[in-house]
């Protein structure tokens, strides 16, 4: 059972990479942005109070995240062989709820992988995606809004994960497979 957690700024490519992994070792995936966009799109009420945040480039509450990740992480069954979380987490205190909640369970996360990029390239990407996929969060005033909280709320996790001795640099330029197999030599060597 191998739980891992890919880290990175918005428009790292953690999406991406996901879809890659979940494709060579089975995993399944967790993308909480991918789960609040479906919430919104179904018109329900955490949908709505998402909605709000999301527009405006903010993290949604982590008490809301938090409830609804036990449910997501248990729809996987018992003996799965693992997830992908994507997007979670994105604080210190999610990343203490994840880690309590996979602790009830016996389970654990195996490794932490940050992708990294430069910040103008982030830029770059963010700005090419909103024009191909219309996602309403992805135009200029809103991306500058999620790089920052990026810095000041979710990057201190790469010292809360360095301490739990889990976490792994990944240079996130180069092609989809050039950074795939950096990824793929990680995981192998766990
Ligand atoms: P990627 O480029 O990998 O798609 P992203 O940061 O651009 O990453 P999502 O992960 O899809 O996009 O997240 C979109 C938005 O959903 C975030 O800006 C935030 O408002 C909200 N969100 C997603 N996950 C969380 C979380 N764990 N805690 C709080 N808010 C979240």
């Amino acid at each position: 059972m191998k739980n891992i957690v890919i880290f990175g700024a918005p428009g790292a490519g953690k999406g991406t990479q996901s879809d890659k992994l979940i494709e060579k070792y089975g995993l399944g995936h967790i993308s909480t942005g991918d789960v609040l966009r479906n919430e919104i799109k179904n018109g329900t009420e955490l949908g709505k109070t998402a909605k709000g945040y999301i527009d405006n480039g903010q993290l949604i509450p982590d008490e809301l995240m938090v409830d609804i990740l036990a449910g997501v992480y248990d729809s996987f069954g018992k003996e799965h062989k693992g997830v992908i979380f994507d997007g979670f987490p994105r604080t210190i205190p999610q990343a203490e709820a994840l880690k309590k909640m996979l602790a009830e369970r016996e389970h654990n996360v195996a490794a932490m992988i940050e992708l990294f990029v430069p910040e103008d390239e982030l830029m770059n990407r963010l700005i090419l995606r909103g024009q191909q996929s219309g996602r309403s969060d992805d135009n200029e005033e809103t991306i500058k809004k999620r790089l920052n909280v990026y810095h000041t709320q979710t990057s201190p996790l790469i010292d809360w994960y360095k301490s739990e001795g889990i976490h792994h640099h990944v240079e996130g330029l180069g092609t989809i497979d050039e950074i795939f197999s950096r990824i793929e030599s990680v995981i192998d060597s766990l």
